[in-house]
């Protein structure tokens, strides 16, 4: 069976064709720049080759038709037929209270996850063109929408709602539902098979720290906290999200520095977290190289990052009455000994014990705690994809 898995954004397309049997990715690359001049497909060989193709795209369907012309290409494609595409799963990132888990998609569902644009406006409408695309480019083909809110959805209801007037909660659905979902899923199942223990009977924090982040309380396999809220705003400090923020200082900056809702939005999305404070850059790569050359900014900003982390896995071990199990994932997770190394340090009141050696590693499912640690700490590579395509095969 092979299943094509999408993430479409509002002006990019991700794309990943699994061969289920043997979960191999057997094509894989992106559409960037989708409504501009400059649009473009960059397709990943298998050789790690990169080819960029040039083409004006001025809405999805086109995007998506170039890709599924690359995928039967004589030069570049691995496919001879659309026809060996058995069906195409799509992320979607919101799906309110509606969906708690991935569903077949129908025009039922399509409504619905209109109905979440009002939660999700940027998002929300990309994943139904998305959808859109493909019943015209593949007419027929079964699709499957999987949710990053979908897997919070356990959550119980004193840790989702805000204490706001209720009536707000019964009006708009304002609550918190959380993001990542797909992701902190896939890790906390995945480092129990990892691990040979029943996941049933554990008590998980996941830390999915990329360029966005947030950390989820697994107890017994399931969901019962998460940092994100109604937006992706909340929670730790991110690449250019602020994360946790007083709600007086809101109203505040926007009163002084005369923001409208919008502007605001932008200032706490885009220019706050690691970017904002070290003023140099979102991306913890950089942040590190500026900390090496004396940059007191960029050390403070990585010094809020890790305490946030720390702050919210304590929490968690709070939540849950303990912790079994600490997951490492996503960009920052997956690839940054010292970030992991402060966070753990900074656990040591549960029992975590840092490995260092075998914490100096990058991208590899590995535990980086010391045999005998109360709590096993693991490096678990998130693939959001496959947890998309294996949902997709299950629903058809
Ligand atoms: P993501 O959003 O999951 O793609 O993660 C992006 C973040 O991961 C950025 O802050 C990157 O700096 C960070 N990252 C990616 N690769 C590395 C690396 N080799 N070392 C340190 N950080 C990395």
């Amino acid at each position: 069976m092979k299943i094509l898995v999408l993430n479409c954004g509002s002006s990019s397309i991700k794309y990943k064709l699994f061969e289920m049997e043997s979960k191999k990715v057997m094509a894989q690359g992106g559409v960037e720049k989708i409504g501009l001049p400059d649009s473009f497909l960059l397709v990943k060989l298998p050789n790690g080759e990169k080819v960029k193709i040039e083409k004006s795209m001025p809405e999805h369907t086109i995007g998506i038709q170039l890709i599924l012309d690359t995928l039967v290409d004589a030069k570049i494609g691995c496919i001879k037929d659309l026809k060996e595409i058995n069906a195409v799963g799509h992320r979607v990132v919101h799906g309110g209270e509606k969906f708690n888990k991935s569903v077949l998609i129908t025009p039922e569902v399509k409504k619905e996850i209109e109905q979440c644009i009002d939660l999700a406006p940027l998002h929300n409408p990309a994943n139904l063109k998305g959808i859109e695309a493909i019943e015209k480019t593949l007419p027929g083909v079964p699709q499957v929408a999987v949710f990053d809110t979908a897997f919070h959805q356990t959550m119980p209801d004193y840790a989702f709602m805000y204490a706001l007037p209720y009536e707000l909660y019964e009006k708009y659905a304002i609550r918190r539902y959380g993001f990542h979902g797909t992701s902190h899923r896939y890790v906390s199942a995945r480092v129990c098979e990892f691990l040979g223990v029943d996941p049933k009977k554990q008590k998980i924090v996941t830390a999915h720290i990329g360029n966005g982040g947030s950390c989820a309380a697994v107890l017994n396999g399931k969901s019962v906290d998460t940092s994100m809220g109604l937006t992706p705003v909340e929670g730790l400090v991110m690449g250019t999200r602020a994360g946790d923020l007083d709600l007086g200082a809101a109203t505040f900056i926007m009163d002084k520095e005369h923001l409208n809702t919008a502007e605001f939005n932008n200032l706490v999305n885009k220019k706050s977290g690691l970017l904002g404070v070290s003023g140099v850059s979102s991306d913890a790569r950089d942040i590190d190289a500026a900390i090496k050359a004396g940059n007191k900014r960029a050390d403070l900003a990585r010094k809020m990052f890790i305490y946030r982390v720390i702050k919210y896995v304590g929490a968690y071990a709070a939540a849950m009455n303990g912790i079994d199990i600490l997951v490492f994932t996503a960009g920052i997770g997956e690839n940054d000994p010292f970030i992991r190394a402060e966070v753990m340090k900074g656990l040591s009141f549960l029992g975590v014990e840092l490995d260092e050696e075998a914490n100096n590693v990058r991208g590899e499912e590995r535990i980086i705690s010391k045999k005998g640690s109360k709590v096993t700490v693991c490096l678990i590579p998130t693939d959001e994809e496959l947890m998309i395509a294996s949902d997709t095969e299950a629903l058809i």
